[in-house]
């Protein structure tokens, strides 16, 4: 059978009740038995001793008579529930509570010895065979002239001591069954708070390991075991998203390089079975190259998502001017702005501006930002390209005044493979890793990017820089 921490808990339980039954019915009555004893003992001997030094002394000198010290002696024995001796030294019974007095028949008791005791103040059994029931029995001696001239003797009788024991036993039972009623409830508590929630959560993963990461499951507590399961919860709803995306990114992938190789082997195969005549293969040819073109793009893309992706990846930081960068990528787009008729108007703050951060990727985020704003510009607009000073950071902005972005696609344009449906048909060369890739460039660098669109408006792309201390020593 498995062991559950349940099982092992009721058993520990268990075993805690026994024991303490075991230890109330052996040592507490052992114990107690030894204590009442002694504290009886104890008062008995004082009172012993305290009939020694008056009435019973006043005997022996003669100075009370045995009437009046056995009158006295009587109510002290009833009083206390004992039997009161006082016995010469040679074991010769001088008073008895216990019996009239009788001076003509004398009482001895046989083998009298006050030193059996060795040395204690009482003993208990049947006092040398005067009782039928065990007593507990204390000497206390009268002394005269510094002689022993006999003892008193108190005897109380077992039975009262014991009925004593009997009922501080009954009191520890029913303390020790409190007790155990009162564990049940940390059992109970136990129940609902640890080991409910620990089976919700075992099944759980359970249920992660076999796979089912969609599985979910609530426990309403808000302690560390409350804790605990959100944070699987969490786990189990970031793994399932994760596979969830990675599914979709193939699927992304297969379909993105899936169209233009169909439309490569189209071609290809157009022109080995003649369909395309010969004097028709550069056009072809160069459509082809087109869609080769294409791919290389969408695997360059990839490769650099891939890298950058990976946790804490390098970048090669330098402080570079990002004035030159801009002017450099407004400069490599002149070719396509010739075509559409768009110029590119630049905004910057001072002649130079240093920036710390990773040149080439900074490149990249400029080339991507540039190359869209003029993909979604009209034929005969402006693109401003702009920088702005505040608080040590330097933002750098790409503005166009384009066909800009549905309020509904803001949030989607950083996905892989995102093109929204307007600029599917305009812009087939797309592959709608652009804006990712300037994401995770910007975010490597711990840095910002924010977009700013209306539709058939334009659009703004604004992302932050370090400033380098650079500029501060050049004023
Ligand atoms: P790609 O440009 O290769 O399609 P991107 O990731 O760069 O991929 O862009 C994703 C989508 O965001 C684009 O398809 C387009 O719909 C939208 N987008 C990006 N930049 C602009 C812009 N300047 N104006 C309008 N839409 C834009």
């Amino acid at each position: 059978m498995k062991k559950t921490l349940y099982l092992k808990f009721i058993l520990a339980y268990f075993i805690f009740g026994v024991f303490g039954f075991i230890i109330v019915a052996t040592l507490i009555p052992g114990m107690t038995k030894d204590h009442l004893v002694r504290e009886k003992a104890e008062s008995l001997y004082a009172e012993a001793s305290a009939i020694a030094n008056t009435y019973a002394s006043g005997l022996y000198t003669s100075e009370t008579s045995l009437e009046t010290v056995k009158a006295q002696m009587d109510t002290l024995a009833i009083y206390q529930d004992s039997v009161i001796r006082v016995i010469n030294p040679s074991g010769l019974v001088v008073l008895d509570t216990s019996t009239e007095l009788n001076v003509e028949e004398s009482v001895i008791i046989e083998g009298f010895d006050p030193t059996s005791t060795g040395g204690a103040y009482y003993t208990v059994g049947d006092f040398f065979g005067t009782f039928d029931t065990a007593v507990l029995t204390t000497f206390a001696p009268i002394t005269s002239n510094y002689m022993v001239k006999g003892y008193v003797v108190i005897h109380c009788p077992m039975t009262s001591i014991q009925e004593s024991c009997d009922s501080l036993q009954r009191i520890s039972y029913i303390t020790l069954i409190v007790l155990l009623m009162l564990s049940l409830i940390i059992l109970i508590f136990f129940t609902d708070m640890v080991y409910v929630p620990l089976k919700k959560i075992t099944y759980a993963t359970e249920q992660y390991a076999s796979g089912n990461m969609h599985y979910e499951f609530q426990v309403d507590s808000d302690d560390e075991i409350g804790y605990l399961a959100a944070c699987l919860n969490y786990m189990a709803s970031e793994i399932a998203g994760a596979e969830d995306n990675q599914k979709k990114f193939v699927a992304n992938v297969s379909h993105d390089f899936r169209s233009p190789l169909t439309s490569i082997r189209g071609y290809l195969e157009a022109m080995l079975d003649g369909t395309i005549p010969p004097e028709m293969y550069e056009k072809y040819l160069n459509i082809v190259l087109n869609e080769t073109d294409r791919l290389k793009k969408l695997t360059d893309s990839l490769l650099m998502l891939n890298n950058l992706n990976t946790k804490g990846i390098f970048l090669d930081r330098a402080e570079f001017d990002i004035n030159q960068v801009i002017r450099n990528t407004a400069a490599s787009f002149e070719g396509t702005c010739r075509a559409k008729n768009i110029s590119i108007e630049l905004v910057l703050t001072g002649d130079v501006m240093y920036v710390d951060a990773d040149m080439g990727k900074i490149q990249q985020v400029l080339y991507n930002l540039t190359d869209n704003a003029i993909k979604f510009s009209h034929h005969n607009s402006v693109i401003r390209l702009e920088t702005a000073e505040k608080k040590n950071k330097l933002f750098v902005s790409v503005k166009d005044t384009g066909i800009g972005i549905p309020k509904e696609d803001l949030k989607l344009i950083w996905d892989r493979f995102y093109k929204s449906d307007s600029s599917r048909g305009k812009d087939k060369k797309g592959t709608g890793l652009g804006l990712s890739i300037v994401k995770e460039i910007i975010n490597a660098h711990g840095e910002h990017i924010n977009v700013i669109s209306t539709q058939d408006e334009g659009s703004e792309f604004i992302f932050s820089l370090a400033l380098s201390k650079k500029n501060d020593e050049e004023e």
